[in-house]
C-alpha cells in the first residue's frame, strides 16, 4: 500500500520547509558556477588517466516537448543534423593527442534525440569517433543511447547493436494519455512494448525507462497506472524523475498550464507510491531517483558502495576523465570542468576556428574537490564517513564544516539526518531531500538567486 506523506511523517509545514529550490548537483561546482578559464587548462589532466567516459550530444529533436529543459534544436532539415556531425568530428579530433591509447570504458550518446540521425550518420559518428578515442566495445564496456521512442526504427536498433551499442534508454514519461497531450508527447505503450522486446532479442543487455513525476494533469493514481504498465515490460532500470517547473528559464513550459501541476504534497504522495509500487515489485531503490532489478550492474554497484554520479544521472563505471562533445557539453577532470558553447552557430565557428568550443569552465581547487566527494557521498551512499572526511581535510571533520553541521541542525532536528560516530546518514524520511543536505556543504551556494536559477526539491 502507499503511504501518504502525513503517515511518512512528512507533514505539509515539513514539505513546504524543504521543498523550495536546489541544485541537483550533476558537478560540484553546479555548471552556473562556471567562468571563462582565461589561462586555465584544465583538460591538461587528460594526460594523467587511465580510463576515459565520453559524452556527445546530439542537439537535434522532430518536436517540441512542453517539459523539456535540455539545450534541443527542433527542425525537419536534417541537412543541420548532418553538418553539426562534421562539426562535432572535428571537435573530436582536437583531443586525439591528448587522449591518445586511453580506453574508453563509457560511451553515452544524449541530447536532444541522438537517434535522430540517420543510420548512416550513427556509423560515420562512431566511426569518426573510433579514429581518435580507443574504443573498444564488448561486455566490459557500457554503450548507452537515449532514444526517443516515437521514432526509434527496430532496423535503427540493429544499426545500433552492430555499433557496439548495449544499453538503451527509452525516454517514456508517462502512459497516460492526457499527461501525455499536456506536454505534447505522444506514444502508445503498444510503441514501447514493441522496442523493448525487439531490443531485448538483439542483446540489448540494460534498457532503461525515463519516467517523470510532477507533469501536468497527473495524479497519484494515474502514475500508479503507468507504473504497472511500465512493470509489464520489466525493464532492467527505471529513472523516476521530478518535474522542474521553471517556465521563466525554459520557454517550452510556459505551454504547460501551470494549473494542471500538482503541489509539493501531491508530488510527495506521487514519490511514497513510485517507491512502494517498485520496491514491491522487486526494484532496488539506488541514490535519489533511479531503480533497478537486482540483478542488473547499476544495483550491484550500489550494493557494493560503487555507485558514482555524472552529468547523465547515476553511474558505475565512473572513468578518470569525462570528455563531452557537442554544443553546450561539459568535461571534467581532476582538475576542473570546461564546457562548450550552446549555440549551434556559435559552436560550429569555434569549432572552425579553434577546433575546440570551450567557453567556460572552473578549475578546481583542494576544498572544491573536497566538497565534490562530500556531496557524491551523500547523493550516492546516502552517507557520509566523517573519518575520511578528517583524513581527506587533514582537520576534525567537525572542525572543517562546523558552519556546514550548524546549517544542517534544522535537518537533524527534523529526524531527516542522523550521526553516530563515524557517519552522518540521511534517514529513510531524509532521502527526498537529499539535495538540501548537499546544499549545505556547497561554497557557492548564496541565497539571493536562488529561486531563479534552480529546481525546487518538490
Ligand atoms: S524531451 Fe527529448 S525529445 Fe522532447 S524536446 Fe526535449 S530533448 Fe527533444
Amino acid at each position: 500500500m502507499a503511504q501518504d506523506p502525513e503517515t511518512a511523517g512528512l507533514s505539509a509545514e515539513l514539505l513546504s520547509r524543504y521543498s523550495g529550490p536546489c541544485p541537483r548537483y550533476t558537478s560540484y561546482p553546479t555548471a552556473d558556477r562556471f567562468a571563462p578559464l582565461g589561462d586555465a587548462e584544465p583538460w591538461r589532466a587528460l594526460r594523467d588517466i587511465d580510463s576515459l567516459s565520453l559524452y556527445v550530444h546530439i542537439p537535434f529533436c522532430h518536436s517540441l516537448c512542453y517539459f523539456c529543459a535540455c539545450n534541443k534544436v527542433i527542425t525537419q532539415q536534417y541537412g543541420l543534423a548532418s553538418s553539426y556531425l562534421d562539426q562535432l568530428l572535428q571537435e573530436a579530433q582536437w583531443y586525439r593527442s591528448k587522449v591518445a591509447g586511453v580506453p574508453v570504458t563509457q560511451l553515452h550518446l544524449g541530447g536532444g534525440t541522438p537517434t535522430y540521425l540517420s543510420d548512416g550518420d550513427l556509423r560515420r559518428l562512431l566511426d569518426g569517433l573510433g579514429e581518435v578515442f580507443d574504443l573498444r566495445a564488448g561486455d566490459g564496456v557500457e554503450y548507452s543511447i537515449e532514444a526517443d521512442p516515437r521514432t526509434l526504427e527496430i532496423d535503427t536498433l540493429d544499426t545500433l547493436r552492430a555499433l557496439g551499442f548495449n544499453r538503451l534508454s527509452l525516454g517514456i514519461q508517462d502512459f497516460n494519455p492526457d499527461v501525455q497531450r499536456a506536454i505534447n508527447r505522444i506514444c502508445s505503450y503498444e510503441q514501447v512494448a514493441q522496442l523493448t522486446s525487439a531490443a531485448r532479442a538483439r542483446g540489448f543487455k540494460s534498457i532503461s525507462y525515463d519516467l517523470i513525476y510532477g507533469l501536468p494533469g497527473q495524479s497519484v493514481a494515474s502514475l500508479q497506472r503507468t507504473l504497472d504498465r511500465a512493470l509489464e515490460l520489466a525493464p532492467e532500470r527505471i529513472a523516476l524523475y521530478h518535474y522542474a517547473h521553471l517556465p521563466h528559464r525554459f520557454k517550452a513550459q510556459r505551454l504547460i498550464d501551470s494549473d494542471l501541476i500538482p503541489g509539493p504534497a501531491q508530488k510527495i504522495a506521487m514519490q511514497l507510491a513510485a517507491v512502494a509500487r517498485l520496491t514491491q515489485a522487486g526494484y532496488e531503490f539506488l541514490g535519489m531517483d533511479h531503480f533497478a532489478l537486482p540483478g542488473d550492474e547499476l544495483a550491484g554497484a550500489s550494493r557494493a558502495g560503487r555507485l558514482a554520479r555524472n552529468f547523465q544521472g547515476y553511474t558505475l563505471m565512473p572513468a578518470d576523465a569525462l570528455v563531452g562533445l557537442g554544443a553546450s557539453a561539459i568535461s571534467y577532470s581532476r582538475d576542473g570542468y570546461w564546457q562548450n558553447l550552446h549555440r549551434l552557430k556559435e559552436y560550429a565557428q569555434a569549432v572552425s576556428e579553434r577546433g575546440m568550443a570551450t567557453s567556460r569552465g572552473w578549475l578546481l581547487d583542494g576544498d572544491d574537490r573536497l566538497r565534490q566527494w562530500v556531496i557524491g557521498e551523500l547523493m550516492c551512499r546516502l552517507r557520509l564517513d566523517k573519518d575520511e572526511v578528517t583524513r581527506r581535510a587533514g582537520v576534525p571533520f567537525e572542525e572543517y564544516f562546523g558552519d556546514e553541521l550548524a546549517r544542517l541542525q534544522p535537518m537533524f532536528d527534523d529526524g531527516l539526518l542522523r550521526q553516530d560516530a563515524r557517519y552522518l546518514h540521511i534517514t529513510e524520511r531524509g532521502r527526498w531531500f537529499v539535495r538540501n543536505a548537499a546544499a549545505a556543504f556547497d561554497r557557492y551556494l548564496n541565497g539571493g538567486a536562488t529561486e531563479a536559477r534552480y529546481s525546487r526539491v518538490l
